[in-house]
């Protein structure tokens, strides 16, 4: 098998576990974006996926996602998601190239996005990144719940920045469905404040379904599609 052909089966795969749980969710399958995590897989796997139909892919390390696409840029058609956590240094170079950025977790990084996004002339999504998991060491990134509507008026006031919506990953080894009910909470919660901030940004290969019944409007798959990742950092 080809690797387009290999690519092309894990997508339908994907595609039908995505049909069948907004079946299940008596959900549109429309209103559910599939960013595809490319992090740790080379260029010309992106390439293949934009030949396959996809539209939005996602990255989580800033120097690996620059090197990528320093070859003739975002494919064109394609949103970049930044997925990854945010150096406020390293702000600047992820503006350069990001049409979304879903880990934005401290005022110090909008601050840092909003003059890297003025500079570049572009206007960027950000997503506020909620932290799910209050167990002590079990923190996996974001803000936590109860600083999410301060970020989110930064975000909402800065001139560069749109906000977009909220993003979390589910717990490590625990049932997603509490947190991703939470997560929905928090994003109406959001919403009541600001509209237009109606993305949720939930759900990984191995819990997406939980996120599509927990209103995810974006999920960000890599394995299902790309398979094992060379090596874990
Ligand atoms: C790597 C990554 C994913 C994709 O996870 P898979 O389990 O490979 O689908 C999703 N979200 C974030 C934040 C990631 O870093």
């Amino acid at each position: 098998m080809t690797r387009r052909e290999e690519l092309a089966e894990a997508l339908a795969a994907v595609e039908d576990r995505i049909a069948a749980a907004c079946r299940d969710a008596g959900r549109p399958r429309d209103e559910v974006r599939l960013v595809v995590v490319t992090k740790f897989f080379p260029r010309s796997d992106l390439d293949l996926l934009v030949e396959l139909g996809i539209t939005d892919i996602g990255e989580n390390r800033e120097q690996e996602a620059a090197a990528k696409l320093a070859d003739g840029g975002v494919p064109s058609g394609v949103r970049a998601h930044y997925i990854g956590q945010l150096q406020s240094k390293k702000a600047n170079a992820v503006t350069r190239w990001a049409d979304v950025i879903q880990s934005v977790d401290r005022p110090k990084i909008v601050a840092a996005l909003d003059r890297g996004a003025a500079a570049a002339g572009r206007e960027v999504t950000a997503l506020i990144q909620v932290n799910l998991d209050e167990r002590a060491g079990a923190h996996r990134g974001g803000a936590s719940p109860a600083e999410v509507p301060a970020l989110a008026e930064q975000v909402a006031a800065s001139d560069s920045l749109r906000l977009g919506g909220l993003m979390a990953v589910a717990p490590l080894d625990a049932d997603p469905d509490p947190a991703f009910a939470r997560l929905a909470g928090l994003a109406e919660d959001l919403r009541a404040a600001h509209p237009e901030a109606d993305w949720i940004s939930a759900g990984m290969s191995g819990d997406l379904e939980s996120a599509v019944r927990h209103g995810a409007t974006h999920l960000r798959v890599g394995t299902a599609i790309l398979g094992t990742r060379p090596s874990h950092r």
